[in-house]
């Protein structure tokens, strides 16, 4: 819902303060699914504000369920009828987390991406970054559950939609409203340098996380462009300023490709570069969604990896992988609904 022509509306309407505190609280705390349940309104004027004001922006156009039940994902038509996908990831504890689009599409062209192979299309304004989490947590609702963290790792590149990102946090920080701390959000960047010095500026504690899935250039300039731009010691400068400013934790991810980023070598390059800040750093390894261009490693081969980070010192885990079968990885149901679409018009 876009909250700054609600609350023109309501001017305009000479409503009387609490309004907007009511619907701020159906909206962000009550999780109501539109105008009509809004019962504290009066018809009337309900019905006046649903004509001005959409609830929800998002039209949901495909929902798949992993057979677990464990990972739902949702593509959403935008109102300009773009594409966005998001999910929700229900862990085995209590921890039920959003993964949200920023952009549509992206620009960054990373070569294991489904959504690096779309282009960028536009930035996702935070109203729509704000609905994609309130649908889960209406869907969550049902069950008695809640949200308990967001992670900006769906399509599109954060940092290249700072500002709105931004307001997305503090919007979902609210204490008056959706009231989620920012030590439960993250932001996770394939690298943006200026990005991470900016959010080491910023006064709330919103988790980093780098995709790294190279500490060697070479290597990483192949598979992510990014790294022409941000080559990785200035990547590393960047996160040690972040590190020093926070006194933060960083999380890497790194995600497994056989004989592209596995090897002894791999391992070794990546030890050297995180070694000063063992403290501080955490690597995630990843299990290749393999969709796209790559094969991934091996799961021994995956283990035999781990094994050699911790002989190394590096604090690493494997990170669970959730929705492989149901192309939960970023941008892989938006892709195929475009090729679905060209599939169509080319018959
Ligand atoms: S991995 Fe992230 S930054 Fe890279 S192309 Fe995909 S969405 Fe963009």
């Amino acid at each position: 819902m876009n909250f700054t022509a609600l609350s023109r509306v309501l001017e305009e309407r000479k409503q009387p303060a609490y309004r907007l505190a009511q619907i701020k609280r159906a909206f962000f705390v009550e999780y109501l699914a539109d105008w009509n349940e809004l019962s504290v309104f009066p018809k009337m004027l309900r019905d006046e504000m649903a004509e001005k004001i959409p609830w929800n922006t998002l039209k949901v156009i495909k929902t798949q369920t992993s057979p677990q039940g464990d990972t739902v994902k949702t593509l959403f038509e935008l109102s300009d009828g773009k594409k966005i996908e998001a999910v929700l990831m229900c862990h085995q504890d209590e921890r039920r987390t959003v993964c949200l689009s920023s952009q549509v599409g992206c620009a960054m062209a990373c070569s294991f991406c489904a959504t690096g192979t779309m282009g960028f299309t536009r930035n996702l304004t935070s109203d729509e970054m704000v609905e994609q989490v309130l649908y889960y947590a209406r869907f969550l609702k049902k069950t008695g559950e809640r949200v308990s963290s967001v992670v900006f790792m769906g399509m599109g590149e954060p940092f290249h939609n700072y500002d709105a990102v931004m307001e997305t946090v503090r919007t979902l920080n609210d204490h008056e409203g959706f009231n989620l701390g920012a030590r439960h959000m993250s932001i996770s960047t394939c690298g943006v340098v200026p990005g991470i010095l900016k959010l080491a500026d910023e006064p709330l504690q919103v988790n980093l996380a780098i995709s790294l899935h190279s500490a060697i250039d070479q290597v990483r300039s192949k598979i992510m462009p990014v790294n022409r731009a941000y080559p990785v010691a200035k990547l590393m400068a960047a996160v040690r300023t972040y590190m020093e400013k926070t006194n933060r934790k960083v999380f890497f991810e790194y995600l497994l490709l056989k004989d592209i980023n596995d090897r002894e070598g791999d391992a070794i390059a990546l030890a050297h570069l995180l070694g000063p800040d063992f403290r501080l750093v955490h690597v995630n390894l990843i299990k290749y969604h393999e969709t796209h261009a790559f094969e991934g490693t091996e799961r021994s081969d995956r283990i035999a990896f781990l094994r050699r980070l911790h002989e190394l010192g590096v604090p690493a885990t494997h990170r669970i992988t959730f929705g492989e079968d149901i192309d939960a990885a970023c941008g892989q149901l938006a892709v195929k609904e475009e090729e679905m679409k060209l599939k169509k018009t080319t018959y």
